[in-house]
């Protein structure tokens, strides 16, 4: 808000009342508390938090009573794939922002393989610029690290800073260890974050991570970890202090692939034919999935949404279009025994990737921006397909219970997703 009340009495009201909500009676968690009272957002900023909040009613444009259901910060994905420019009959940026503000999302970030690859200025500014206009929440454009998602030749690094903090080839692994090395050396010279994609797994992270001691300064980001010797490896790097983070992501912990060494009348175990690179592990990988979120192993939460036709799915595309569901997976898992909170889920919705993606730590306190969600995280539902605004529907969990609904989505203030509707 702008206070020069020197402006005149009528339009600062009118500056004051845009964008002025009251919620009270929610349950407000970020990932450092939570607890019930009420939050005042005014022109986008969170302008005061409290147990109950005396106000006038002439200071007000809208009294929401939330009755108990939460307000969370919208979370962040540093992972997903929105398919433009080339594959747009999959999912575009418009259609994939609208996917993930219905996700419950104020930030997401989108892998670079893309046709042509994102891996030059223009069209990353290109995607930034359709994200903008799409005008409902932040985006940020992941770059190559290779030309043409190749491990040979590094991109432009200086150039594309200017317009992202992340590069990948995700979806493709680095296998020569000579560029692996060299993409370090840039990230420790630059200050960007590599994310890599590892297959196959153990064997590339055990690489990297030996690597990365040579490169103290690098910042490697691990995606989709999926394997019990993988959380090992990355818990005993950070016990060494190496500069590693690494995700998780939500079909990797709502389903185990069924094996001779554990019980098979469990909900998440099923012999899932389906394909997602990385596969979906066996029950001691995913317990261990579990487990290093629990220690801060795992840092954070990543939908990998990787929309893919009816068609190009028969066809052998892996991956999951998990945007509009990931909410719901993580409560159903976190639901499981009850030793992840809701703070602990903030912690790896927002707080992690937020800082991942350049941001400070999402908190519902005085002076931050209101990019909030208001979920009822006890609701038991199913997923539905039919429901899905991607444009793609490929997920092998239709019908899979989960916990928890995204009810409306706030970017700064404005409400961009309510109950259903995108606004
Ligand atoms: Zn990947």
């Amino acid at each position: 808000m702008k206070k020069q009340k020197s402006t005149g009495v009528n339009i600062v009201i009118r500056q004051h009342l845009f964008n002025n909500i009251l919620f009270q009676n929610a349950r407000i968690t970020d990932g450092m508390c939570d607890q019930f009272g009420d939050v005042w957002i005014e022109n986008g900023i969170i302008r005061k938090v409290a147990r109950k909040i005396d106000f006038k009613a002439s200071d007000i444009a809208e009294i929401i009573d939330l009755q108990g259901l939460s307000l969370l910060p919208a979370m962040a994905d540093v992972h997903c794939h929105f398919r433009e420019p080339g594959y747009e009959y999959k999912e575009d940026i418009d259609s994939g922002l609208r996917a993930a503000i219905k996700g419950g999302y104020g930030f997401v970030a989108a892998m670079a393989n893309t046709l042509p690859v994102a891996d030059t200025y223009d069209i990353i500014s290109a995607n930034n610029a359709k994200a903008k206009s799409a005008n409902l929440c932040d985006f940020l454009q992941i770059a190559a690290i290779g030309k043409g998602l190749c491990d040979s030749e590094l991109v432009d690094v200086e150039t594309l800073l200017k317009l992202t903090r992340l590069f990948s080839n995700d979806g493709n692994s680095i296998l020569c260890e000579d560029f692996m090395l060299r993409a370090l050396q840039a990230s420790a010279q630059y200050g960007f974050v590599l994310a890599t994609h590892c297959q196959p797994e153990e064997e590339l992270i055990e690489r990297d991570l030996h690597l990365l001691k040579k490169v103290p300064n690098a910042q490697l980001h691990i995606c989709h970890v999926s394997k019990v010797d993988s959380v090992e490896m990355i818990r005993n790097a950070k016990r060494e202090k190496l500069p590693v983070t690494c995700e998780v992501t939500p079909h990797h912990l709502f389903a185990a692939q069924a094996d001779i060494a554990m019980p098979c009348d469990l909900p998440f175990v099923q012999n899932l034919d389906y394909k997602v690179n990385p596969p979906i592990g066996n029950f001691k990988d995913r317990l261990a999935l579990i487990e290093g979120l629990r220690d801060g192993t795992i840092d954070m939460l990543a939908s990998d949404h990787a929309p893919h036709s009816e068609e190009d799915k028969r066809a052998g595309a892996p991956g999951i279009a998990n945007i509009e569901t990931a909410f719901g997976m993580y409560l159903q898992v976190f639901d499981e025994d009850g030793s992840l909170s809701m703070k602990d889920f903030c912690r790896l919705t927002s707080d992690a990737p937020y800082r991942l993606l350049g941001r400070q730590s999402a908190r519902i306190k005085e002076g931050r921006e209101a990019t909030l969600i208001v979920a009822d995280v006890e609701t038991k539902g199913k997923i539905d397909t039919s429901d899905f605004v991607s444009k793609s529907k490929n997920t092998p969990f239709d019908g899979w219970d989960i916990r928890g609904k995204v009810l409306r989505t706030y970017i700064r203030g404005e409400k961009k997703y309510d109950s259903g509707q995108t606004l």
